[in-house]
């Protein structure tokens, strides 16, 4: 290329289209690259055929796999003290490869009845038009799911903390029970975190997690991840998410992989700021009830306090009087506080339930959950505290 002269257009259009790398220098980045290629070039077909069958190291296509979500992988894997992870497309796209690959037609699946929104969806619309029956139990009852067990009872599905009213799971009896039957245990860990909760450690069979959410932390990448105690579950969990394509893009994973970095101290964060701002609701006038693993007044805190670790998290919920018009003036009164339905960003978001997530239950099942009109989730940001309890008071102030 050193010899083209510029004035050879017949050159230049030869050179221009054909791939080029430059010579490696001594140095390497302190970045991890971003690499968008979807192919590889194998240097033969011996050298490709030993990399199919395992023997050498290599990527071939991107949907089968590439470097920066093996790097992402790796790195939750480090959180989760587990191995072999694989990174999706989105988080339902880790729970849709867990559930089907490791279930088939006849099998029966029990879910958490507070599992995300879309978790319920599958395993209520999806999975029984393959003939999979699922029926969903609540978790802080192990004997309710222990009720709940057929003989062709092959997984259960559940969330530590559940959505949108934290409460706890009760994971010992659950974790025994499905050892004790036989039955695998997946755990969406994605509200509790690897901080709080580590499944496999625990003794569940398999850990999932909306990486789109608190590990990312930015709300700028969808991506999921799933991994399994047994190689032979992680096999046909990876090679049902390949087939059907459930990849993850390489600059979706570069850019979670920058956020993961800082995960741990935002974490910290967000959790002490949670914390101030569940007292200060608590002690609102305007303020009906707060929902915080952390306050000696939630249902579950002795299950919090010997699960979680210390580890309450940065998600908390309250109720306000005065139903849709109260939560509207609320709302609009506190433009600086985000009202979105998402969770796990830098910022502190505030979602209303009634009107998104749980908008498609009856008023009265909405209700039996303690999901009213003047109910919120937040989800608390790091931000300066002050800056944060004074917003806070002044969206209430406004009610
Ligand atoms: C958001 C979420 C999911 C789904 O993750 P996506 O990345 O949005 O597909 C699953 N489980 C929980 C607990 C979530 O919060």
């Amino acid at each position: 290329m050193a010899d083209n002269h510029p004035n050879q257009p017949e050159t230049l259009v030869e050179t221009l289209v054909r791939r080029a790398s430059l010579p490696e220098g001594v140095s390497r980045p302190l970045v991890t690259p971003l690499q968008p290629s979807v192919v590889y070039a194998s240097p033969s077909p011996d050298v490709l055929d030993a990399q199919y069958s395992g023997e050498v190291p290599g990527y071939t296509y991107a949907r089968e796999g590439h470097p920066n979500a093996d790097l992402l992988a790796l790195k939750i894997d480090m959180l989760e003290q587990a191995r072999g992870g694989l990174i999706t497309g989105s988080g339902m796209a880790a729970i849709t490869a867990v559930l089907m690959s490791l279930l088939k037609s006849g099998d029966h699946v029990i879910g958490g009845n507070q599992l995300y929104g879309r978790s319920l969806r599958l395993m209520t619309r999806e999975l029984p038009r393959y003939g999979i029956g699922a029926d969903l139990i609540d978790p802080t009852d192990a004997a309710a799911i222990a009720a709940a067990i057929r003989p062709e009872t092959k997984l259960i599905l559940v969330e530590v903390i559940s959505n949108p009213t934290l409460r706890i799971a009760d994971m010992k009896a659950i974790v025994a029970l499905a050892q004790g039957r036989g039955i695998l245990l997946a755990v969406d860990n994605t509200f509790a975190t690897p901080l709080a909760y580590r499944p496999l450690q625990a003794g569940a069979d398999i850990v999932i997690h909306s990486v789109t959410k608190l590990l990312a932390g930015h709300s700028d990448v969808t991506l999921g991840y799933a991994t399994a105690r047994q190689a032979e579950h992680r096999t046909a969990i990876r090679e049902f998410a390949v087939t059907t394509g459930l990849t993850p893009s390489p600059y979706e994973c570069w850019l979670a992989e920058r956020g993961l970095y800082t995960f741990p101290l935002r974490r910290d964060r967000a959790e002490a700021n949670a914390r101030q701002l569940a007292d200060m609701l608590a002690d609102h006038p305007s303020v009906a009830r707060v929902i915080y693993p952390g306050r000696a007044d939630h249902p579950d805190r002795a299950r919090a306090r010997t699960l979680l670790q210390g580890r309450d998290g940065n998600m908390l919920s309250f109720e306000i009087r005065g139903g849709r018009a109260a939560a509207n003036q609320l709302v609009k009164s506190a433009p600086q506080l985000v009202f979105a339905p998402t969770l796990g960003d830098v910022g502190t978001v505030v979602a209303h339930p009634a009107s998104s997530s749980h908008r498609a239950l009856t008023p009265e099942a909405r209700t039996a959950l303690g999901i009213t009109e003047g109910f919120f989730r937040v989800s608390v940001g790091i931000e300066e505290v002050d800056l944060l309890i004074s917003d806070f008071k002044e969206a209430l102030r406004a009610v």
